[in-house]
């Protein structure tokens, strides 16, 4: 009698009253072989059979071997992304257009003096994240809205143009996809609508998502309720701070070492690693302290990380072979 039981994670049979084991897996290859052989030399050499059993396991140790070296389909379960030049090119010009931007709005809004604006903004956007994370921690009082409405609502999005590489890329990737901006959501919107990419997404995190204090004020305002003063003593929170990546982590309900993220700011990419992220520097020829890839446009991701189409299908077919029950021939 031949027995074999496929439950995992280790196969068994019985010759001649002994157990002996094979290795995790093996009846997918052999369960058929066995049956045969053991037909054919029931009642000559039990000890052939041994030794034909032995074989076939070397063998399977061998091709299992070889499959545990083929990247795994469970090594990324999630993709973040970031959108401005990370999802279409810095020479789009709109990250240009955004600075100026940003300067008028530190000039006409904030009433800065026009000579330190350029060296401020920069000052500001490298401590804190954003500039305007930076003038809000330098005490400058405005509404985020507004500075939101005025710098992204004047950018020439008719610069960006449906990007179907892109698209067809990000709808071969089998993992859920999410965008993580320091932008607005509407930003977000008209940035996903011109690339046509906005289905692809199954999220987006952005200023509104947290700064719950800005969004729950603009839903007021919205709603005709009188001007709501904002809470100078609660910061902007962005990226590339920790505390912002372990909340996108925390929402998301992901493992971050199940997690590859893209962004084109090197201090982001810091900040993703240090949070346990994988992380791949976009738009950059030149590494980063903390990227664990660099790739020169997000077109060039199937060729610089395969290990996101791992070949799902083939490990599926796997797990359902070494889900054969108990097949018992007697
Ligand atoms: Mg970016």
């Amino acid at each position: 009698m031949v027995a074999v039981h496929g439950s995992e994670p280790t196969s068994f049979f019985k010759v001649g009253g002994q157990r002996n084991l094979l290795p995790s897996g093996s009846h997918w290859l052999s369960l058929s072989r066995i049956v045969q052989l053991e037909k054919s030399v029931r009642s000559k050499d039990v000890k052939l059979l041994g030794a034909l059993f032995s074989a076939m396991a070397v063998a399977n140790k061998d091709f299992m071997g070889a499959m545990d070296e083929r990247p795994s389909s469970a090594r990324y379960e999630t993709l973040i992304f970031d959108l401005d030049d990370t999802l279409y090119p810095l020479s789009s010009g709109l990250a240009h257009a955004c600075r100026l931007n940003i300067e008028s709005y530190m000039l006409e809004k904030l009433a800065i003096d026009p000579t330190v604006v350029p060296e401020l903004c920069t000052r500001l956007y490298k401590s804190h994240g954003t500039t305007m994370a930076g003038l809000w921690a330098e005490g400058y009082y405005f509404d985020h809205d507004d500075f939101h409405k005025y710098v992204h609502g004047r950018l020439p999005y008719h610069l960006l143009r449906p990007d179907p590489v892109l698209r067809s890329l990000l709808q071969s990737m089998p993992q859920p996809k999410y965008i993580f901006t320091n932008a607005d959501k509407i930003h977000a919107d008209v940035v996903l609508k011109k690339l046509g990419v906005e289905d692809l997404f199954k999220g987006i995190l952005c200023f509104e998502t947290f700064n719950s204090h800005c969004a729950v004020a603009k839903e007021r305002r919205q709603t005709g309720e009188e001007v709501v003063k904002l809470d100078t003593s609660v910061p902007v929170v962005c990226k590339p701070t920790v505390a912002c990546m372990q909340e996108t982590i925390q929402l998301l309900k992901i493992n971050p070492s199940k997690t590859l993220y893209f962004d084109d700011s090197a201090r982001n990419i810091f900040g993703g690693k240090t949070a346990g992220l994988h992380t791949v520097l976009v738009g950059s020829l030149i590494t980063c302290e903390g990227a664990d890839h660099t790739i020169a446009s997000i077109h060039n991701v199937k060729e610089s990380i395969p290990e996101i189409w791992a070949e799902p299908h083939f490990f599926d077919e796997l797990r359902v072979s070494r889900k054969v029950a108990v097949e018992t021939i007697a």
